[in-house]
C-alpha cells in the first residue's frame, strides 16, 4: 500500500496549490483528481481552470475586444466596417487556454514530484483513502494511506427544481461557455457574479440578455455607491436586469423555453432561446464518504473546520469551496499554502480580512474590506474619498471614463477600512488596496505613494487625497 506525507483531494486552485506547496516543503505528497474533460480526458485545474475563472474570462475578454471594436474603436478614428464573430473559434481559443493551463499543472506537478493519482478519492478513515481510477480502461480501487490529509474538493453549481438542467436549451455555467452560436434571447437565472459575467459575454456578441434576480437588491454585498452606479451603467449596456423576479417554472419544446417567474406585478413569462441557471453553488462532498468518517459537516453541506482549517478529526484539514468563506479561487489557493506551510511546521498566513474580489464585467468592479453599509451597520465612524474615473487623465486617453474609485477610512485612525472600484482594469487596481490593508496602511500613507503619472492607479491616489478633501483634480 503507498503511504504519502499529504493526501490532497481535489486538484482545483485549493488543492493543486497545496499540493505543489507539501512538495516544496519536501513533503511525499499525492493529489487524488477524478476530473475528466468533455474528450474525457483527465485533466487538472478543478472548476477554475476548467469551468470557472478562465475560460469565462477568456470568453469575457474576446468579447470585450468585439464590443470595443464594434462600438468604440469608431471614436479613436478607427473604422472596421462588416465586423463579423466566429463563435467555433472564440470558443475553440478558450479550450486551448483552458487545455495549456491544465497541462500545466500536470507539469508542474512532475517538477515537484506530486503523485497525480488519477481517480474519485473516498474516505476510509482518517488516514485512508480509497482510489478509484476513472476515464478509459479503468483500474480497480485500491487504497492510499497519509499522514494528512488536505480535502480540496470544491462546489459545483446549484440546481433549482423550477429550471432542470438538460444541458440543450437550459445549462449551468459550464455549459454557457460552449455554445456554438450566439443565441437570440438569452435568459439568465441569477444576478450574482457568475450571472452578470455570462451574461455580458454574449450580450456583447449580440444576445438580447434578460437577467433574474429574486431579490430586490442589485448586487447586495456590494458597496451600494458602486453597486447602484453598475446597475445604471449595465442596464445602458443593454442588459436587461428584473430584480425581485422569482423563477417559479420552466418548459421547453426543442426550440426555445418558456420561463414563468413572479415578481411585484404578479406571475409573468418570458420565452428565450437558451437558458442559465446561475443560482449559486453549494459544497461537493459527493462520495467523498465525508460522514461515514465521522466528519462534520454543516447544515448547507460545508465541511466545518476551525481558524487553520482543520476539520474534527486529526490531521484531516478541508479547504477552498468545500468549506466557509468565500467561493473564490484565490482563498482557496491561500489556505491551501497557508495549511501546507502548518503541516510542515510554519506558521501559514492567512487574512480572511483582506480577501479581494473581482466582478468581471466592463467596468470591472472590485473590491476590499467593508463596505459604507457595513460601517454603517457596525456603527464605526468612518470617512471617505471617491474619485472619478471620468477626472483620471489616463482613463480619458483610454476613452474609459466611467465609475469610480471609493475609499473608506477610520476616522480616528485613518486606517483603510475598505476600497471599492468600478471601473477599467479594476482587477488589477485592487491590488494596491490589498497591499495597503494588509499592512494596516492608512489612507494619508496611499495619499503620500508617488503613483505614476498618467495610470490608472492615479484615481486610488486622488481617492485616497479625497479621504482628506484634498484631492486635486475634482
Ligand atoms: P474546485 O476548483 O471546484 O476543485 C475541486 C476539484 O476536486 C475538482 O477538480 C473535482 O473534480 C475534484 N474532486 C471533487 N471530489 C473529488 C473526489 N472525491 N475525488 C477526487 N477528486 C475530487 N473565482 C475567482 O476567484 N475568480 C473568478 O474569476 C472566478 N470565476 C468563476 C467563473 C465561473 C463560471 C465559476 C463557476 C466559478 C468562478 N470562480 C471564480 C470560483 C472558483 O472557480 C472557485 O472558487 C474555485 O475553483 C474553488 O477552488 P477549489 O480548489 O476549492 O475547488
Ligand atoms: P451568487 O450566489 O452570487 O452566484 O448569485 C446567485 C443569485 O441567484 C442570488 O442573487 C440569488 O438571489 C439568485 N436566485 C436564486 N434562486 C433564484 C430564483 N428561483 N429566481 C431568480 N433568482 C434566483
Amino acid at each position: 500500500m503507498k503511504s504519502f506525507d499529504v493526501v490532497v483531494i481535489g486538484a482545483g486552485p485549493g488543492g493543486y496549490i497545496a499540493a505543489i506547496r507539501c512538495a516544496q516543503l519536501g513533503l511525499s505528497t499525492a493529489c487524488v483528481e477524478s476530473w475528466l474533460n468533455d474528450e474525457g480526458k483527465p485533466a487538472l485545474g478543478g472548476t477554475c481552470l476548467n469551468v470557472g475563472c478562465i475560460p469565462s474570462k477568456a470568453l469575457l475578454d474576446s468579447s470585450h475586444h468585439f464590443s470595443h471594436i464594434k462600438h468604440e474603436a469608431g471614436s479613436h478614428g478607427i473604422n472596421v466596417p462588416g465586423i463579423t464573430i466566429d463563435v467555433n473559434k472564440m470558443i475553440e481559443r478558450k479550450n486551448k487556454i483552458v487545455q495549456t493551463l491544465t497541462q500545466g499543472i500536470a507539469g508542474l506537478f512532475r517538477k515537484n514530484k506530486v503523485e497525480w493519482l488519477q481517480g474519485h478519492a473516498k474516505l476510509i478513515s482518517g488516514d485512508q483513502i480509497e482510489v478509484a481510477p476513472v476515464g478509459e480502461g479503468s483500474a480497480e480501487p485500491y487504497v492510499v494511506t497519509a499522514k494528512n490529509i488536505i480535502i480540496a474538493t470544491g462546489s459545483v453549481p446549484v440546481n433549482i427544481p423550477p429550471a432542470p438542467v438538460d444541458d440543450e436549451l437550459i445549462v449551468d455555467s459550464a455549459g454557457a461557455l460552449k455554445f456554438n452560436d450566439v443565441p437570440r434571447r438569452l435568459g439568465v437565472i441569477g444576478a450574482g457574479v457568475i450571472g452578470l459575467e455570462l451574461g455580458s459575454v454574449w450580450s456583447r456578441l449580440g444576445s438580447q440578455v434578460i437577467i433574474l434576480e429574486a431579490l430586490d437588491v442589485f448586487l447586495g454585498p456590494v458597496d451600494r455607491q458602486i453597486a447602484n452606479e453598475a446597475e445604471k451603467v449595465f442596464r445602458k449596456q443593454g442588459l436587461d436586469i428584473r430584480l425581485g423576479a422569482k423563477v417559479t417554472g420552466t418548459g421547453s419544446n426543442n426550440r426555445e423555453v418558456t420561463v414563468t417567474y413572479e415578481d411585484t406585478k404578479g406571475k409573468q413569462q418570458l420565452i428565450v432561446d437558451k437558458l442559465i441557471v446561475a443560482v449559486g453553488r453549494k459544497p461537493n462532498i459527493e462520495g467523498l464518504g465525508a460522514t461515514d468518517v465521522g466528519l462534520n459537516i454543516d447544515e448547507q453541506g460545508f465541511i466545518n473546520v476551525d481558524n487553520n482549517t482543520l476539520t474534527n478529526l486529526a490531521n484531516v484539514y478541508a479547504i477552498g469551496d468545500v468549506v466557509r468563506g468565500p467561493m473564490l479561487a484565490h482563498k482557496a489557493s491561500e489556505e491551501g499554502i497557508a495549511i501546507a506551510e502548518r503541516i510542515a511546521g510554519k506558521p501559514g498566513h492567512m487574512n480572511y480580512d483582506v480577501i479581494p474580489w473581482v466582478v468581471y464585467t466592463w467596468p470591472e468592479i472590485a473590491w476590499v474590506g467593508k463596505t459604507e453599509q457595513d460601517l454603517k451597520a457596525d456603527s464605526t465612524e468612518y470617512q471617505t474619498g471617491v474619485f472619478p474615473f471620468a477626472a483620471s487623465g489616463r482613463a480619458r486617453a483610454m476613452g474609459e471614463t466611467t465609475g469610480m474609485v471609493k475609499m473608506l477610512s477610520d476616522a480616528n485612525t485613518d486606517r483603510v477600512l475598505g476600497v471599492h472600484i468600478f471601473g477599467p482594469s479594476a482587477s488589477e487596481l485592487i491590488t494596491e488596496a490589498v497591499i495597503a490593508m494588509e499592512f494596516d496602511a492608512s489612507a494619508e500613507d496611499i495619499a503620500r505613494t508617488i503613483h505614476a503619472h498618467p495610470s490608472l492607479s492615479e484615481a486610488m491616489h486622488e481617492a485616497a487625497l479625497a479621504v482628506d478633501k484634498r484631492a486635486l483634480h475634482i
